[in-house]
């Protein structure tokens, strides 16, 4: 988590062209995962195809830390992966960052993949049973073995990764380079995003649209859920792992990626990022409505819906609290001192704006409440009469599976709260949340459905066994009970 928030796990980008006659494909990538930084900011990696050899770039830090201008002058080549990843807790070290890259009989391949594939552990049981090796623990190195060992059986790489899919469960969009094609997969829920797009005779795979748009390529579409796009030297087909026609309505991508995740200048599956949030924001006014003198956003997750708040309810919007874009994430809090001093010297207030007001303050999401109880509280400290909450989405009350780093349902407050309950810990005169409905309706022209399971717990693309029992009838009846 970052600043009580959840995170995106991973940012996959890829890059090919059929005519060769981009040199630097791995510049284009750089760019590419620069833009997705907000995706991950543990590690980065590059791999290129130069001159039929695929080097590999990788290492802990942000993109520009990783990388310098010695290291792109040298990865010259027309193909090129890229990734940029926050680890599962536990999960560290340079053997899981990605891209990753195996040279097998049936030649070099190179794989980036966001997501999470929750029956990675039985798969991995089973492939060491019948001799694999693992040298990591990470999902993706499951999906390389199985699609390793289905290439002995298929001479066609997108068939062996339609049978990969057929094995594996949970939500991936993923990016692999071979020696001759680039292919794209996105899982056939379509749970995490991935889009295609052009620039000059080169094809790109990435993430988000705003990645595409911050190297000047046009964007063609997203890739569908369960799609298989191939982009080699005859061109760019399609294969797919559920019937194209019902591909949309099959659809149902993470509803946290308009909440927060996704950056705000990008569309995902038809629907504006930053329109969402202000939709949002509106939605919460109607259903949520507050006499107070200023609407303040919590910096800077909460600005597009606050916006979107000040808009429907005609209360002006005012520019409060101020964050400290100077902080590092390697802020050292061990002591109650070090971490109250860290929420003063991340946040400050303008106290013209907020003395002998009501404000109300709008978030995108609360997961653990930490930062927001701290800035409620130097908000009455300068001066509020009355602070009111409203957030943006739903209460987060169950844990995501599907590549999101936070899996511990005790870490959510509104798992084991109520809504009262958090309103008294969080100290706000009142508190209210958008509907699951009002969230839906705000992701205005979305192509496809949506998988909201940390809200509602439907999980669409199952769970994992050992976490099989949470999510039982009688276990979700009580939760609903709250
Ligand atoms: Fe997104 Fe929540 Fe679904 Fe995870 S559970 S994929 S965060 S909507």
């Amino acid at each position: 988590m970052s600043d009580g928030k959840w995170v995106e796990e991973c940012g996959v980008f890829g890059v090919f062209d059929p005519k060769k006659v981009l040199h630097e494909a791995a510049r284009l990538a750089y760019y590419g995962i620069f833009s997705l930084q907000h995706r991950g900011q543990e590690s980065a990696g590059i791999v290129v195809n130069h001159a039929g050899q695929f080097l590999g770039h990788k290492g802990v830090g942000l993109v520009v830390d990783v990388f310098d201008d010695l290291h792109l002058s040298m990865m010259t080549g027309h193909a090129a992966v890229g990734h940029v990843r926050f680890p599962d807790p536990g999960e560290g070290g340079s053997d899981v960052i990605q891209p990753m890259q195996i040279k097998s009989k049936a030649g070099q391949l190179a794989i980036a993949t966001n997501g999470s594939i929750i029956n990675a552990d039985e798969i991995r049981t089973q492939l060491k049973e019948l001799g694999a090796i693992f040298q990591t623990t990470a999902d993706f190195e499951v999906i390389l073995t199985l699609l390793a060992r289905n290439r002995i059986a298929s001479d066609c790489i997108e068939d062996a990764i339609l049978q990969v899919m057929s094995e594996i469960k949970g939500a991936y969009s993923t990016v692999i380079m071979t020696d001759d094609r680039l292919i794209g997969f996105r899982d056939p829920l379509g749970i995490r995003p991935l889009i295609i797009g052009k620039k000059d005779s080169s094809y790109i795979f990435a993430s988000e649209s705003c990645a595409l748009d911050a190297i000047g390529a046009e964007t063609i579409r997203d890739v569908l859920p369960g799609e298989v796009i191939t982009v080699s030297e005859d061109g760019l087909f399609s294969r797919y792992y559920i019937p194209q026609e019902t591909a949309h309505s099959n659809g149902k991508l993470c509803i946290f990626e308009f909440v927060y995740f996704a950056r705000p200048d990008s569309c995902l599956d038809g629907a504006s990022v930053h329109q969402s949030r202000v939709n949002t924001g509106r939605a919460l006014a109607r259903e949520a409505p507050c006499e107070c003198d200023v609407v303040v956003a919590a910096p800077d997750s909460g600005v597009a819906a606050a916006m979107g708040y000040a808009m429907e309810s005609g209360i002006p919007y005012g520019s409060a609290l101020l964050k400290n874009r100077y902080i590092g994430r390697t802020f050292i809090q061990a002591t109650q001192l070090q971490r109250e001093m860290s929420v003063r010297l991340k946040f400050s207030v303008l106290k013209s704006e907020v003395r002998g007001k009501k404000i109300v303050i709008v978030d995108d999401s609360i997961v653990r409440g930490t930062t927001m109880r701290n800035n409620i509280q130097i908000l009455r400290e300068a001066g509020a009469k009355e602070v009111h909450l409203r957030v943006a989405s739903p209460p987060v009350r169950f844990p995501c599976y599907y590549g999101v780093s936070a899996s511990n349902p005790d870490e959510l407050t509104a798992s084991r709260s109520s809504v009262e309950e958090i309103r008294t810990a969080i100290g706000a005169d009142s508190l209210a949340y958008v509907s699951l409905e009002g969230l839906k309706a705000s992701t205005e022209g979305i192509l496809c459905g949506h998988c909201a399971s940390c809200f509602d717990g439907a999980f669409p693309a199952g769970v994992p066994e050992c976490h099989a029992e949470i999510y039982s009838e009688k276990s979700l009846e009580e939760n609903e009970a709250k």
